[in-house]
């Protein structure tokens, strides 16, 4: 099949790759294995300098790696370099923490005779992970970053549509001193992934991606009986109470639904707004999403990104049709997009009702679904009215009154006042059909690493 770098602005053809080799994958093994063997016996601080070496290049050199991105898949430059140094952040909290969060740990034992009980936390072997587009670095920060530090090594199969950011984190890795090896990206095929994965040298995959492809990998995983975290689709919920600051909710609202061209699995995909508040928040939002302007991702007044690709607007439009022909409301809002370049006219969707499928729906791009609440609790019932668990938010001026309703939405993150977000110190992950396993701190870290009791009797 091959790999493409089109850019999704201007639809030139940047670079071609062809796919691996079953011989380059076989050759990859053998070396992440090997690697693997040297690299589980050097020591925390030998690593830590290695990201701390991937994290300084990343921000010596951030807009060429920046620029990569928006010219790959069409992120505004602002926001490419904001993923740079995203990246950078994750490398450099796991040099400071990796060794206090894997420290070995002393358990309390009922019987104090029967002498020391502990766990200590060892590196398991060869992973695969597989990455989407939508952030290109850091998704492979993210999960490198602890795995490098935990003492295991990585293979790394990235989305088709983005194949010279992946290879700059793999010429990224060797400049910071990681050995030959220990990271590797391969133009796999998918038929390689389930090759790799019945590899026994290979103990496990994290895949970020859609729901179709967790679905798929993870069989794959279990028929081999390997580890697997899944980060997979998301429609958070935007809960939006009646005391909350409307204008500053919307314009976290129009921020949250657009940022990245509403192609992140955390984008506020469904705003949920209580009945007092609906009219008065559907129009500010309406006026806040057409003072977008679309156009060129490294104009600094363009504020509304071209989608990844011209399939994306292609299967957008055929599902907001979808919607519409069940019964939904779609309103186009703002200046007509460029008519070159990936782009989708912004739409709202309003009177979803409960038996329109399309509500059900991830619309991974500049596509917001507004619903109306009777009350507080029937926004929650609302929210947790989805298949997916991943992210949320609630907008309301009394902040406990915010907690509690957070810990009502059936969701791995759940933000108060802010849209769903991502930083470096904070865990991501969701479940249902949103996945499962969590990313980042302490919980990312311990994704696969063996939990090995160790008791001195
Ligand atoms: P995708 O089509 O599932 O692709 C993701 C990755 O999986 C790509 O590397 C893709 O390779 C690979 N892949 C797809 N099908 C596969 C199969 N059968 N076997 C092996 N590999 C396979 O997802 P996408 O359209 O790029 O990304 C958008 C989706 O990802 C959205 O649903 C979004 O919500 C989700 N996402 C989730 C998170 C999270 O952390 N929860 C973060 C970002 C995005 P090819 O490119 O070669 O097909």
């Amino acid at each position: 099949m091959g790999y493409t770098s089109k850019n999704p602005y201007t639809n030139e053809v940047l670079a071609t790759f062809p796919s691996a080799t079953d011989d380059e994958v076989k050759t990859a093994l053998a070396d992440a294995h090997a690697a693997f063997l040297a690299w589980r016996e050097t020591g925390f601080s030998q690593r830590a300098a290695v990201m701390r070496k991937a994290s300084a290049i990343l921000r010596e050199e951030v807009e060429p790696f920046a620029r990569l991105l928006t010219l790959e898949m069409g992120k505004l430059f602002a926001e490419a370099k904001a993923e740079v140094e995203l990246s950078a952040q994750i490398f450099d909290y796991y040099a400071e923490h990796a060794e206090a969060l894997l420290a070995p740990e002393k358990l309390p034992v009922s019987d104090p005779r029967s002498g020391d009980a502990m766990l200590v936390h060892q590196p398991l072997g060869v992973l695969l992970a597989i990455e989407p587009w939508n952030f290109p670095y850091y998704q492979i920060a993210r999960i490198i970053a602890p795995q490098l530090s935990a003492g295991n090594t990585v293979l790394l199969k990235h989305a088709s549509n983005v194949p010279q950011s992946a290879a700059a984190f793999d010429v990224l890795m060797k400049r910071a001193g990681l050995p030959d090896g220990a990271f590797r990206n391969l133009y796999a095929t998918r038929g390689q992934v389930e090759l790799i994965l019945n590899d026994p040298r290979v103990h496990g995959v994290a895949l970020t991606g859609s729901e179709g492809a967790g679905a798929v990998v993870a069989a794959q995983a279990g028929r081999a009986l390997k580890k697997a975290t899944m980060e997979l689709g998301g429609a958070d919920a935007f809960v939006v109470l009646e005391d909350a600051d409307l204008e500053k909710t919307v314009k976290w609202a129009v921020f949250g639904r657009h940022w990245n061209g509403g192609q992140v699995c955390v984008s506020s995909k469904r705003m949920i707004v209580v009945d007092a508040v609906y009219d008065r928040f559907l129009e500010l939002y309406t006026a806040g999403v057409a003072a977008l302007r679309a156009g060129d991702p490294f104009a600094a007044e363009t504020t509304l990104a071209p989608l990844s690709s011209a399939g994306a607007v292609e299967e957008l439009r055929g599902n907001i049709a979808k919607a519409v022909a069940h019964g939904a409301t779609a309103t186009e809002v703002g200046p007509r997009v460029p008519e070159t370049g990936a782009f989708l006219q912004p739409t709202i969707l309003t009177g979803l009702a409960g038996d329109n499928p399309a509500r059900y729906w991830e619309f991974f791009g500049p596509v917001s679904m507004i619903f109306r609440a009777k009350d507080e609790e029937d926004a929650i019932r609302i929210a947790n009215d989805t298949p997916y668990g991943l992210g949320g938010s609630v907008f309301t001026a009394d902040t406990r009154r915010g907690v509690e309703v957070a810990k009502r939405i059936d969701t791995g993150m759940v933000f108060v006042n802010h849209p769903t977000m991502v930083k470096a110190d904070l865990p991501f992950g969701g479940i249902a059909r949103s996945g499962f396993g969590r990313e980042l701190i302490g919980l990312g870290i311990k994704e696969f690493v063996n939990h090995k009791l160790i008791d001195v009797v």
